[in-house]
């Protein structure tokens, strides 16, 4: 079946064929580690793991290579570690480490390679030199910038005419600029900041040479895919093409550019001071990772997607009924074993079309549906269908049993903490007859409950 992506750069659904069927290669930007990742950041994490298995599934496992590389060099993260006092080191080993774990939850497959900024610099520094000796780069007081104007391709993929980039990189119009529009390829850095030896002094790269550097290393001059969120179109992957098509005239940087709409939080974009600022581990404290996904998944990645309570609790609710549904036909002896699996050709004619996710969910409810219907010899089959479909999404990877579990764990917990309460008002209003009532009666479960000097009351399970 053929895949179709929209490609940001032609703007137009397209035929996805890659260079060599036997090595596909495609790249995402990963994160910038200084603070914990926000949902926002979530979306992309799963709908490049959704084509990274549709990849998998055409291609096969071992012919695909997904990059997505770690940005460990970067003003942000020098702020916050001066802010804080904690050694740069510490920040980006600690925020590795919670990005890992958090988007392991979400079920995320690692990526093939995940190549860090910092151990890649002897690459950025030969780019760079290629790019002066050719003309499209200059050094100007220990920076070095590429040259715009030097490119006349530059625009081509944000297709923004010049006013409209100037004020869209809001670059900053230092006097050593040839050219307002130019970016910076190096800088400088001074004492106490992190730096390398470089042709141009101690210093550090600028962040859209570390993609160019890291892609072409890991997977060559030709990417078939380049990913990202919708804000990196300019001025990151914009400069991206320019360094990277200068530097290797002739050889094109990417087949096929795919870029995730934006994610807004009740209608409202997500910022720290508006207070709507939800972080991945927020957000799997009040769901599990699979239903997060899910809730992602049931809009158009290209599409913008607000996030809000009830989203979350609709997409709990279609993944309580999908895993009913397979608890149910797991009680059904399998039978039919040896077919070979051969999909649903309805869900894969949708993930096929440009990841139409929403349209896949819908089919793997209609094969639930079907499945909950039958009770004949050829439910193993369908059963085995429904799993692998699920699979390409990344849910429904748990046993039915675990997951109803879980869920009773969690109604569990929230009623302990609304006895707390109640137990807390009783002693408030002085009634301390229902208050240790509420004691007792939680101590027969197995719960222990112990009062803070601040008023508080911590729990704990017996045994
Ligand atoms: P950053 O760490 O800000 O560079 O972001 C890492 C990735 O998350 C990039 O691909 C961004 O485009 C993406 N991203 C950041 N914020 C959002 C958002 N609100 N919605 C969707 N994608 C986002
Ligand atoms: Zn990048």
């Amino acid at each position: 079946m053929a895949l179709t992506l929209f490609n940001t750069q032609t703007r137009k659904k397209e035929l996805f064929e890659p260079l060599d069927a036997a090595c596909v290669g495609m790249y995402v930007c990963g994160p910038t580690v200084y603070d914990l990742a926000h949902i926002g950041n979530a979306r992309p994490i799963i709908v490049f793991d959704v084509l990274y298995r549709l990849l998998r599934d055409i291609y096969g496992a071992d012919s695909v290579t997904y990059v997505r590389n770690i940005t460990d060099v970067d003003d942000k993260i020098n702020a916050a570690a001066q802010a804080s006092g904690e050694p740069i080191s510490a920040i980006t080993a600690r925020t590795t480490q919670a990005f890992h774990d958090d988007i392991d939850e979400l079920n995320a497959l690692p990526p093939d390679v995940e190549p860090r900024a910092t151990e890649h610099i002897g690459e950025m520094i030969d780019m760079i030199e290629t790019l002066i000796a050719s003309g499209h780069a200059y050094e100007a007081e220990g920076h070095v910038l590429f040259h715009v104007p030097s490119d006349d391709d530059y625009g081509k993929l944000s297709n923004r005419d010049r006013e409209e980039m100037l004020a869209g990189a809001r670059v900053e119009v230092a006097p050593y600029k040839r050219d307002p529009a130019d970016f910076v390829l190096w800088k400088p850095s001074e004492e106490g900041l992190p730096g390398w030896d470089s042709p141009w002094g101690r210093g550090r790269p600028g962040w859209h040479i570390e993609c160019s550097a890291m892609s072409r290393k890991h997977l060559g001059l030709t990417l078939d895919i380049h990913g990202g969120g919708a804000d990196l179109v300019f001025p990151h992957h914009e400069n991206e093409v320019a360094q990277s098509e200068c530097a290797s005239p002739g050889q094109p940087f990417v087949r096929t550019w795919v870029h995730n709409g934006f994610l807004s939080v009740n209608g409202e974009k997500m910022s720290k001071s508006l207070g709507n600022f939800i972080t991945i581990r927020d957000a799997l404290d009040g769901a599990p990772g699979e239903v997060l996904r899910l809730m992602m998944l049931s809009t158009h990645y290209r599409h913008p997607l607000d996030w809000t309570e009830e989203g979350v609790q609709q997409a709990r609710t279609r993944l309580d009924r999908l895993y009913r549904v397979l608890q149910n036909a797991g009680e059904v002896s399998e039978t039919g074993s040896d077919d070979a699996d051969s999909g649903d050709p309805g869900f894969d004619a949708a993930l096929h079309d440009d990841l139409n996710t929403p349209l896949a969910l819908s089919e793997l409810e209609r094969q639930a549906d079907e499945l909950s219907k039958l009770d004949g010899p050829d439910t193993g089959r369908h059963r085995r269908t429904f799993l692998a479909s699920a699979g390409m999404l990344g849910i429904l990877q748990q046993d039915p049993k675990a997951w109803f579990k879980g869920a009773d764990a969690a109604e569990d917990v929230s009623h302990i903490e609304a006895q707390i309460a109640l137990r807390l008002e009783a002693r408030n209003a002085k009634d301390f007859g229902t208050a240790d009532n509420i004691r007792d009666a939680l101590a027969e479960n197995g719960i222990i409950l112990e009062d803070r000097p601040d008023g508080t009351t911590d729990w704990r399970r017996t045994g």
